[in-house]
């Protein structure tokens, strides 16, 4: 699709805003200066009984549908009791065959009430973390660990985080991205577990039945710790990697 002369203007104004926010300096630094990205251990579910999902053959109407669907079931899902205080389930949204996918936590207030993931504060800083990786929104896959809100944004449970595990399964399945980025340790702990705390595991590729997962900061943390720069460059330094892998730097 041909990006109208002011989409271009939106991606590189939120390019820019990213990048000052981040701090000029290490924007000039070359990802060859960076140390090599280390591979951490891959997750329970890499396990050979599963088959990889590196096969980037294109993705058929039936498959498409079969996502459709699982989008619509999980709208519908009383699988967990998290369903009890939603106003709408958040499935995800993007391309249905995105080249990269974003895992978060669960929706927060502002995603409860629009039934779209990433939409708050967090969202808007992730949004322009992907303008500035050179994506469009539509051009990447955006979702969540469990797809309802816990009350007053808690951190879901293992057992939530069980039930709604099978439809981000049939979603990487189906959209069989190339690189997934999981943003904080809720995801994180589940695709590249580790005992070390975030600052030590982000940045480094672990592994997801053949698919390269990348860990960094939640955008939320980094909303938190606003004047942090040094986050910021971290973030921008694994997306860096993303980058490079994906054949946009
Ligand atoms: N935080 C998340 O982890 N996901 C969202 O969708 C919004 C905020």
């Amino acid at each position: 699709m041909k990006k109208s002369a002011a989409d271009i203007r939106e991606d590189l104004k939120a390019h820019v805003d990213f990048l000052a926010e981040a701090g000029a300096g290490f924007v000039l630094r070359r990802p060859e200066d960076e140390a090599p990205a280390g591979t951490a251990p891959s997750s329970p579910d890499s396990s050979a009984s599963l088959p990889p999902l590196t096969d980037r053959r294109p993705q058929t109407a039936a498959e498409r549908r079969i996502l459709e669907e699982t989008e619509q079931q999980i709208l519908g899902c009383t699988l967990c009791v998290l369903h009890k205080f939603r106003t709408r389930a958040v499935p995800g949204e993007g391309d249905r065959s995105a080249e990269l996918m974003f895992i978060g936590e669960g929706p927060g207030r502002d995603e409860d009430a629009q039934g779209r993931p990433f939409v708050g504060r967090a969202g808007q800083l992730l949004r322009k973390i992907i303008a500035a990786m050179t994506f469009r929104e539509d051009e990447v896959y955006i979702t969540n660990m469990v797809k309802c809100r816990p009350p007053d944004n808690r951190v879901p449970h293992h057992e939530e985080i069980e039930a709604c595990w099978p439809y981000l399964v049939r979603q990487i399945e189906l959209i069989r991205p190339r690189v997934i980025v999981t943003l904080g340790k809720t995801p994180t702990d589940r695709f590249v577990p580790g005992r070390e705390g975030m600052t030590a595991r982000r940045g480094r590729f672990g592994e997801y039945r053949g698919i390269p997962v990348m860990p960094t900061f939640h955008p939320s943390y980094l909303v938190r710790n606003e004047g942090n720069r040094e986050l910021k460059r971290m973030v921008w330094e694994d997306m860096q990697k993303v980058m490079v892998l994906l054949g946009r730097k």
